[in-house]
């Protein structure tokens, strides 16, 4: 049986980096590095996609959906899923309990008014949780949450021991883009990665779960990342060795979600 693959994109734009610094609104050039994503990154993504015929899954913050309607309307034209990212991308472990449930309504809210569909899916801006998160995440009925790190298998989302009603689809830092990719400047500690480095990341991952029944392969990436010629390189080399090999299955997450659901596995 072939190893599900999801493509996952989480178009954050300028909230990437207003997130990152309060006073980032009034830095033009910092917040010009996330303006990169839906204007030049998501075409040349949406294209590549298109060209292989592959499903994907956009995570996009409200205020970003509010803030780029020509971008999501392309994305929805491709006919790609956009789920939820918070409304401003704030770190949600800044959060007390109703700053975090209005992030949750009005991020529900902006995607429901521009699609016209229920987000099905959460996924964290601050790639953690709070102990308010998961409760959130029921009362808003969501599926699933793509946030833990603990396996490379689809299981049910516990909170303190309580297994709950959500899928969790587990990814890991070296599935993501931003590890190898993301640089400012004005970041301490970042380096860029050659694109090579990670298309052998991406394969060998690749290679070592397809041996593993029951695993999948969820990859992370932004628009204002792997939307470069550079590293959009990665992306269409591991495409083309997972289409090669006959061995892997182009998945929407809210798709495998709903069959994990129906196998009832990991319960
Ligand atoms: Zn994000």
């Amino acid at each position: 049986m072939s190893l599900p693959v999801m493509l996952t994109f989480d178009m954050d734009a300028e909230n990437l980096w207003t997130a990152r610094d309060p006073k980032g609104k009034g830095k033009p050039v910092w917040v010009s590095q996330g303006t990169y994503g839906p204007e030049v990154g998501l075409p040349r993504i949406l294209s590549l996609l298109s060209r292989y015929d592959l499903p994907a899954t956009f995570f996009v913050p409200g205020e970003v959906i509010e803030n780029h309607p020509v971008a999501v309307e392309s994305i929805l034209e491709r006919g790609h899923v956009v789920e939820h990212h918070s409304y401003t991308h704030t770190w949600s472990d800044e959060l007390d309990e109703s700053a975090e449930r209005e992030e949750f309504q009005k991020g529900w809210d902006a995607i429901v008014s521009a699609t016209g569909r229920k987000p099905k899916g959460w996924r964290s801006p601050a790639g953690e949780l709070t102990e308010n998160t998961i409760t959130l995440m029921e009362e808003f009925g969501f599926s699933y949450s793509s946030n833990l790190f603990d396996s490379d298998t689809a299981h049910w989302l516990t909170d303190r021991g309580r297994v709950t009603d959500i899928v969790e689809l587990p990814f890991a830092w070296v599935l993501d883009d931003a590890p190898f990719f993301l640089y400012s400047n004005r970041l301490p500690g970042r380096t860029m990665a050659a694109p090579s480095a990670v298309v052998e990341s991406w394969i060998a991952e690749f290679e070592g779960l397809r041996t593993e029944p029951g695993t999948h392969m969820l990859i992370g990436m932004h628009p204002q990342v792997i939307g470069r010629h550079s590293r959009l390189t990665v992306l269409e080399q591991t495409v083309r060795h997972i289409l090669e090999s006959g061995d892997g299955e182009f998945i929407a997450c809210e798709d495998y979600a709903a069959r994990i659901r129906e196998s009832n596995t990991g319960r």
